[in-house]
């Protein structure tokens, strides 16, 4: 049993985690930089650490930082949260080299998943099903049109490093696979230093719908069915669900099944997450995830788990506590993603809250780092919290969360609150009629100043 863990992360994610391993009478660390010495991690953590100035790259990201923090620490574990390092493969070796158990999957699982040629070629030969497309990378434009006639259009072009929406272009004909190519290259060159894309067949009106999985690294795991995450701006999540409104009890079962199986296969360790694109009833593989998401707390809402625990559990060589049969879902979570951002445009609104009020009440859940009087720096991401909503169905947790937004004060910086009220009112997603394009769309017409 571990005494005590580092958490290498900050905000509601680093809060997460410390409230977790409190709860398992666990002790924690918290790291930050020198921007956030008054977050409200560092406040709730046992102990504290600072490993460097206020960017990322020079904090958060620096390996040597944090492995010195867990030595003067005496934390035996880390748990790397969302983003920063948690998908960082030559971090977990390291974190293994100095003796220190990381809170995730192996390092190579990690590298598999983390190039998305590799990881589509594994997920295929363990039978899960995948987007039409090229055999791995695409070396130039001759093959791309030799390919893309042979597919058909529309296509779209990805970087085999890519993440985060980028390095992903859209050829709607043979016209313009040229300048596709060609952009998503130079894209993907700039932004992850490898210019090497693939090409599948554009879904024109999928939704995402992505499977959690869970594994014991020994080889036993479960399925904890999907989230319908279509709703997003520019590739980015914005309001996500589970169960999802339009996938069927057969469907899960068949898909969460083809899931449990491949990761069990592998001998997977911890938290993942299986992304589809599902359009006529198929699945169609993207990418995977090898870390908790942001949106899990939906999942632990209609199956009353906590992944964190979870997570530390496994990491210790402990069985999971679940098995597949114990897992039943229970109503219906909705989570939506609130960043200090103005709206229309979406542009980053760091500064002081002179007031925070989180909503409470039955089924409300508010993941959040805010207080009173605190600051957010402008150096990370402007996600300043996360409002969940559970209720017995999916109406239920719709007037929930209506009613819970009603609650919220956030005062001092704009959010992106009044985009959530005016959601509420469409009928396409009172009826969880929408695909990944819908928000876009109604972007367009709804939100021009
Ligand atoms: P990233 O790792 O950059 O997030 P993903 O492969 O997960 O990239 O894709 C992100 C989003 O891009 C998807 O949720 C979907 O909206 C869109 N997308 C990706 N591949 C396709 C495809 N083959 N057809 C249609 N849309 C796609």
């Amino acid at each position: 049993m571990f005494d005590k863990i580092l958490v290498a992360n900050r905000g509601e994610i680093a809060l997460r985690v410390i409230r977790a391993a409190r709860e398992m009478g666990i002790a924690t660390v918290a790291v930050h930089s020198t921007a956030d010495a008054d977050a409200m991690h560092v406040r709730m953590a046992d102990e504290s650490v600072c490993i460097g100035p206020p960017p990322g790259t020079d904090s958060y990201l620096s390996i040597p930082s944090i492995i010195a923090a867990c030595e003067v620490t005496g934390a035996q574990a880390i748990h790397p949260g969302y983003g920063f390092l948690s998908e960082n493969a030559n971090f977990v070796q390291i974190v293994e080299d100095h003796g220190l158990t990381f809170i995730g999957p192996t390092a190579e699982h990690i590298r598999v998943m983390g190039d998305k040629i590799t990881a589509k070629d594994t997920m295929k030969a363990l039978g899960v099903p995948c987007v039409p497309g090229s055999e791995g990378g695409v070396p130039d434009l001759a093959a791309a049109r030799k390919l893309c006639d042979d597919i058909g259009y529309p296509v779209i072009v990805k970087a085999t490093a890519g993440g985060g929406g980028r390095g992903m272009k859209v050829a709607q004909s043979a016209a313009e696979i040229e300048r596709a190519f060609l952009t998503a290259r130079s894209e993907a060159k700039a932004a992850f230093g490898n210019d090497e894309v693939y090409i599948e067949k554009y879904l024109t009106t999928p939704r995402h719908i992505e499977i959690q999985v869970f594994g014991d690294g020994k080889g036993r795991a479960v399925h904890l069915g999907e989230r319908d995450c279509s709703l997003q701006r520019r590739h980015q999540k914005v309001f996500e669900e589970a169960p999802g409104p339009c996938i069927t009890e057969e469907e899960r079962e068949r898909i969460g099944k083809i899931c449990a199986d491949a990761v069990a296969k592998i001998n997977y360790t911890g938290a993942g997450t299986i992304e589809f694109l599902y359009e006529n009833g198929e699945f169609y593989f993207i990418e995977m995830n090898t870390r908790l998401q942001v949106e899990h707390p939906v999942t632990e809402a209609i199956f009353g788990v906590d992944l964190v625990q979870e997570q530390i559990r496994v990491a210790e060589g402990l069985p999971m506590s679940f098995i597949q049969e114990d897992l039943v879902i229970n109503g219906h979570a909705i989570e939506v993603r609130i960043n200090a951002e103005k709206l229309p445009e979406f542009s980053p609104r760091p500064g002081r809250i002179t007031q925070f009020h989180a909503p409470g009440g039955l089924g409300v859940r508010m993941d959040s780092a805010l207080y009173d009087g605190y600051t957010i720096p402008p150096y990370y991401d402007s996600l300043i919290g996360k409002l969940i909503v559970h209720g017995r169905d999916r109406k239920s947790a719709l007037s929930r969360l209506n009613r819970a937004l009603g609650e919220l004060i956030v005062d001092g910086v704009d959010t992106t609150v009044p985009l959530f009220h005016a959601l509420l009112q469409e009928p396409d997603i009172q009826s969880g009629s929408y695909n990944i394009h819908w928000l876009e769309h109604w972007l367009e017409t709804n939100l021009r100043d």
